[in-house]
């Protein structure tokens, strides 16, 4: 039988599945997204699904300026902790509606406060009521409760952003840009990140919110990770796991630094891996046996890069062909990674949708597919001791076996 028929979409239903690249501001239900607009008296360009999916969130994108365009809408939404905790909710029940165990939701707080009484403790609190309600509702079911099926589990990923201005970023920014006149705007930004790290220790520690990783978002030319050595210092102190945007607009020499500048557990996208005319470092003159070097060591050491195959393709027009996407040879040199959608709404994706492209475009068998469902919760930066992500994993790959057999996967 071919793998096309064998992994059928119930098949990729039902297996358990993950999702640790999942922007909260490019996810949002486009319905809500309408009823909130009303709501909350803010513009959009069209009222209807239809309109908004001709005008904003389309299915092909012209350059990455049109790509971000939606998230300048769904900011502004969310800039309510009532309408913030609605998302989040909706979020993991869509998420749980079609089979994903496991969410990393990042967002940049710094992105979502007004500079008043929306503050980074009433932004993070928000998102977490809303996952912890969905969270409860999911393992109170009776399979769960009885152990018949895993359960339902998240964590926290707070973005710093590399670029940010005076203004129409957001009320909080602007506001820290008046406040420093006297520093470069990159030193405002530094300073911008490292406001960042130092909240979310201590609202982890204080709050108990489970903020389990740091991340850097937003333009990555221009901006290389280590200019932002000093916020990831005092993460990486404070034991917080580590993820970059890295790889996505820039080159590998972009993933060396946030590996060993940044200590990057993860690596967002790391799209451009392989492309050895992506490098700019001069000092760099073979450039063929960098990126092997590299992608060995990233292999070796299990430093897991969360791939986005539809975003890649609305951001990089020049992949027509998904089978030309990096990605084959992350499998083909076991390069540890995980399907993730980026943004549900602006990506218009799933995370069965990211499946379904990976298994109908990239050669698995048994063993590989289930190395890389496996990785989703293996490299995940789960919110409890590592003696219960190691068993939550097991219970989620026991299940995992169970749905193989199931479909008769366990047999290629
Ligand atoms: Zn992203």
């Amino acid at each position: 039988m071919s793998k096309k028929v064998i992994y059928t979409d119930d098949f990729i239903r039902e297996f358990p599945k993950s999702d640790l690249h999942l922007h909260l501001d490019g996810s949002l239900r486009l319905s809500t997204l309408i009823d909130l607009a009303k709501q909350g008296g803010i513009s959009l360009p069209s009222y209807t699904e239809e309109g908004l999916k001709e005008l904003v969130f389309k299915e092909h994108y012209s350059d990455l300026g049109e790509y971000l365009h939606g998230f300048m809408y769904t900011c502004e939404i969310l800039r309510n902790p009532e309408f913030l905790e609605q998302c989040a909710y909706e979020l993991a029940i869509d998420n749980q509606n079609e089979g994903v165990r496991y969410i990393e939701v990042r967002f940049a707080p710094q992105l979502l406060m007004d500079g008043e009484s929306i503050t980074m403790e009433v932004v993070l609190d928000a998102v977490n009521n809303g996952l912890k309600k969905a969270q409860k509702e999911f393992n109170n079911r009776p399979e769960v409760m009885n152990k018949e099926e895993p359960g339902f589990h998240y964590g926290i990923i707070a973005c710093a952003m590399r670029m940010f201005g005076k203004s129409s970023f957001s009320p909080y920014y602007t506001k820290f840009f008046s406040m420093h006149r006297f520093s470069t705007p990159m030193e405002v930004i530094k300073l911008g990140a490292l406001e960042l790290a130092k909240s979310v220790i201590a609202i982890r520690d204080d709050m108990g919110i489970p903020i389990v990783s740091f991340d850097l978002a937003g333009q990555e030319a221009g901006y290389p990770p280590s200019d932002f050595k000093e916020a990831y210092d005092y993460i990486h102190k404070n034991f917080m796991h580590k993820t970059v945007h890295a790889g996505e607009a820039y080159g590998a020499e972009s993933i060396f630094q946030s590996i060993t500048e940044l200590h990057a557990d993860r690596l967002g996208h790391g799209y451009f891996l392989f492309d050895t005319d992506k490098i700019c470092d001069t000092e760099i003159v073979d450039k063929d046996r960098y990126v092997n070097d590299l992608s060995s060591y990233i292999a070796d050491k299990r430093i897991t890069i969360e791939v986005c195959l539809t975003s890649n393709m609305q951001t990089n027009p020049e992949l027509t062909d998904i089978t030309q996407h990096s990605f084959k040879k992350m499998l083909d040199r076991r390069v540890a990674a995980t399907f993730c959608t980026d943004n549900r709404l602006i990506s218009n994706t799933t995370v069965s949708k990211e499946w379904r492209l990976a298994l109908d475009n990239f050669d698995f068998n048994n063993k590989t597919l289930k190395d890389y469902i496996a990785y989703g919760f293996k490299k995940n930066f789960y919110p409890g001791s590592y003696v219960e992500k190691r068993e939550y994993a097991r219970d989620v790959m026991r299940y995992y076996d169970k749905i193989a057999k199931k479909y008769g996967v366990d047999k290629i």
